[in-house]
């Protein structure tokens, strides 16, 4: 039934619009193992950072003491076009479902990349600029991130190169088309440009690709290339940072309205929009004022956090990045073919990782199957075609309402609904054609990815 009192929208007014980011790493009560570099084994400095990374973002990545961080007023002038994004009550979603529970999602699909990703694509791109670069390159796996960074990269005037996982080039060539209309250069990998994907294609010459393969060869093209550097759109710290706007606005629509969240959900992939999500709300919890469930969703088949180890390991199958703590299933962990939607990354952000580690977050993994189920009962009642990884979340707060309508409880489930789905319809048919199949890994399958684990601890 419509609540009279709280509108089917929430909208902020542009004043109201986040002059700060949220760094969750300065009220972390622990905070996570640092990054190590992976020759010298030692943490990384500013200086090993900058050899790949733009000076700013390497000064963000490290930062672990300032609570807000100025968005600069360029970056917040082009989220006024795209933002703020609507949090939605879900009235009709939960007339379906006949549950007591209210649900309530904040959609970051409102622009032509069709994901949160734009939010620090754009922060990227503008510091790559300030900084006198003249080119990025980047890697994309589903194609989110490099039309988002296209359109950061066409707005400041730089050159992009992406490279994109094979066989998502393949499955999706509009993406491809998108990216190019914006500027971008899209290269599917493991391509012939580098050594590493040369190296690949040598061993694997079949290959679909994989991220941690795209990662390689789009580090490899910075190194070499002049007033070049390589952007990353998820698991670092600093893209959580600037995700952290999708929580920060969440927070202050629903206190317009005295909303008080029993449970935040959203997917994760690297762990960027969960972060970014969770951040002010996860503030709340450390600090004891509030105990939210805050639930973390990851697809079966790819169980970093439900089923992985928290060990250090590298972002990257060449082995070339930064050694990260994180609950991780080996950087040789490759995916089942058969998963369509997204959320595909054998790592999961150092920040996302220690939280679960340290029991402030819970995560849940789910089938894909039950997944589409979800994403088409919300398409028919909530109009919005959503992405398969938002739909992973879907799943969750859908059976999360579900499980008031036993109890009767009016629980109030808050999520993040990262994006749309036009580019996933070869998935969308895969599963109205029943040709869609869930696929669990095996212990014995996941050993093979623990196995490609270096094995290394830091000692203080
Ligand atoms: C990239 C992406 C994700 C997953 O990435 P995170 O870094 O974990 O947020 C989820 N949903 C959509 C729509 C995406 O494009």
């Amino acid at each position: 039934m419509k609540d009279k009192k709280i509108p089917t929208k929430i909208f902020l007014e542009e004043k109201e619009l986040p002059k700060f980011w949220y760094n969750i790493n300065a009220i972390m009560p622990e905070k996570h193992e640092p990054a190590l570099n992976p020759k010298t084994l030692k943490p990384c400095t500013l200086e090993d950072y900058k050899e790949v990374f733009c000076e700013e973002l390497a000064k963000q990545e490290m930062n672990m003491t300032d609570e807000y961080i100025p968005i600069p007023e360029e970056v917040q002038d082009f989220y006024t076009m795209i933002r703020p994004s609507p949090l939605t009550r879900a009235y009709c979603l939960e007339k379906v479902l006949d549950t007591p529970a209210e649900i309530y999602y904040k959609f970051e699909g409102n622009n032509t990349s069709g994901s949160h990703k734009l939010n620090s694509a754009i922060a990227q791109a503008y510091y790559a600029k300030k900084e006198g670069l003249t080119s990025l390159t980047t890697e994309t796996g589903a194609g989110q991130w490099g039309t988002a960074l296209s359109m950061a990269c066409a707005y400041f005037g730089l050159d992009l190169t992406v490279f994109m996982v094979k066989c998502s080039a393949e499955q999706k060539p509009f993406r491809k088309a998108v990216i190019e209309t914006y500027g971008g250069k899209v290269i599917p990998s493991p391509s012939i440009t580098t050594k590493i994907g040369r190296d690949i294609l040598e061993k694997y010459p079949n290959t679909g690709g994989s991220l941690g393969c795209a990662v390689s060869e789009a580090t490899e093209k910075a190194l070499e290339t002049p007033n070049c550097k390589y952007v990353l759109g998820s698991v670092l710290d600093h893209v959580i940072l600037h995700q952290s706007i999708i929580g920060l606005e969440t927070k202050t629509a629903l206190e317009k309205y005295n909303i008080e969240p029993d449970m935040l959900i959203s997917c994760v992939g690297g762990g960027s929009n969960f972060g970014g999500f969770i951040a002010p709300f996860v503030k709340d919890k450390i600090n004891g004022t509030k105990n939210y469930r805050i639930i973390g969703v990851e697809p079966k088949s790819c169980p970093s956090l439900t089923r992985g180890k928290y060990a250090y390991d590298f972002g990257d199958t060449g082995k070339i990045t930064p050694l990260l703590k994180m609950c991780t299933l080996g950087s040789g962990f490759m995916p089942s073919a058969n998963h369509s939607g997204g959320l595909r990354y054998h790592g999961m952000n150092p920040i996302v990782s220690k939280l679960y580690h340290d029991g402030y977050i819970e995560a849940v993994s789910v089938e894909q199957t039950k997944v589409f189920e979800a994403a088409v009962q919300f398409a028919k009642s909530e109009g919005i075609l959503p992405a398969p990884e938002s739909s992973h979340t879907i799943r969750v707060a859908i059976d999360e309402a579900l499980k008031c309508k036993q109890t009767g409880e009016k629980k109030k489930i808050v999520f993040c609904l990262t994006g749309t789905g036009y580019f996933d319809l070869k998935a969308y048919s895969a599963f109205n054609n029943n040709t869609m199949v869930d696929y669990i890994p095996t212990d014995a399958d996941l050993q093979k990815g623990f196995d490609t684990l270096p094995n290394i601890t830091y000692n203080k």
